[in-house]
């Protein structure tokens, strides 16, 4: 059988880690032949709580979960890690205004980052749920710079995945039809869901939907989906960003299919206009464990437009944080 491979998860006392864990230890993740062991990172004040976690990830009796350890040190918890899994982070509290959450996240973060430098495995990949994700993978990256760029990421699959349901509905197709959805940007509200490219069945999306639908429906519901998810649930989304993240760590690791791309949050070597160094989404293939940005792809010019502000407003979380000292 493989050896094992380590998997260290942060925040795993909330709400998206209370979902992970069970996929990953199922072999959703990495497949039904990989064990893992679980390393879960968590601050002080949550590991009496991550310890029903744990006695619950024993009680799942998964034939593929070889260990689970958890810790508040996190040099304990990157220790040899292949992949890290940064769930856990600093929610917008009452008030709060943005510099203070990118202060308290660029505080996490950069020790993290530093943790992954000095103590993870070679094969260290790192995926980056908790927000603002795109920004935190930026700080880690600047903290671990001996870690090559290309092992950072920041998941917008939640947000493809969510343009994969709209776009099916729509059109009344299963999700496993549609194809060469892309989502460009932050994972934020200024997200750009794009389905120019997107084929239903082999057709053409945009010989099915209309651009106003695109427009005024289909673009301000998938960047505003986790806000009616709150309204509706009286919580933010947890069992689907954790299946997101599953879903963004499989598609690396396992690739993608030949005629298929997915979304993923990546460091920009100043693709499509994407200034270099920022962490934005691209459409991407995987194999062989590496990404690779689709390129030569036509952007349709309200999709320019769009990118263009989510960009902007990648660049001004970069300049904030660099101005609070973590770049
Ligand atoms: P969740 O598990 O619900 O969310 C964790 C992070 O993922 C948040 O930053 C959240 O952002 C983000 N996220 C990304 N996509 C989504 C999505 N679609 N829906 C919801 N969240 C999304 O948060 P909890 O508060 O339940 O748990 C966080 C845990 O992390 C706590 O147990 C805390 O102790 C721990 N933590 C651990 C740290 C460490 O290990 N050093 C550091 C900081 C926290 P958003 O806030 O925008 O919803």
């Amino acid at each position: 059988a493989a050896s094992p491979v380590t998997i260290t998860v942060t925040g795993g006392a909330g709400q998206i880690g209370y979902q992970l864990l069970f996929r990953i230890a199922a072999g959703d993740m990495l497949g039904a032949e990989q064990p893992v062991r679980l390393r879960i990172l968590e601050v002080q004040q949550a590991l009496p709580a991550l310890e029903g976690v744990v006695m619950e990830l024993h009680d799942a009796a998964f034939p593929l979960l070889a260990s689970v350890d958890t810790t508040a040190d996190a040099a304990v918890a990157f220790e040899g890690a292949d992949h890290a899994l940064l769930v856990g982070a600093r929610p917008r509290g009452k008030g709060m205004e943005r510099g203070d959450l990118l202060a308290a996240n660029g505080a996490i973060f950069a020790a993290q980052g530093r943790a992954i430098q000095e103590r993870a495995s070679e094969r260290i990949r790192i995926t980056v749920t908790g927000n603002p994700a795109n920004t935190n993978a930026l700080i880690a990256a600047a903290a671990a710079p001996d870690v090559p760029r290309e092992r950072f990421s920041a998941l917008t699959r939640l947000d493809h995945n969510r343009a994969l349901a709209q776009l099916a509905a729509r059109t009344g197709t299963p999700v496993g039809d549609i194809r060469r959805m892309i989502v460009w940007g932050n994972h934020s509200a200024t997200q750009v869901p794009d389905v120019t490219h997107a084929l239903v069945g082999g057709e053409p999306a945009i010989d099915l939907v209309d651009r106003e639908w695109v427009k005024g429906e289909f673009v301000p519901t998938v960047a505003n989906r986790g806000a009616a998810i709150i309204e509706a649930r009286g919580a933010s989304s947890a069992a689907s960003a954790a299946s997101a993240t599953v879903d963004h760590v499989r598609s690396w690791v396992q690739g993608t299919p030949a005629d298929d791309w997915t979304s993923m949050s990546v460091v920009s070597r100043g693709e499509y206009g994407v200034p270099e160094g920022l962490v934005s989404s691209f459409p991407v293939t995987c194999s062989d464990g590496r990404w690779s940005i689709v390129d030569g792809l036509a952007v349709d010019a309200d999709v320019r437009a769009q990118l263009d502000a989510s960009v902007a407003e990648l660049a001004a979380e970069r300049d904030a944080v660099r101005e609070l000292g973590y770049l």
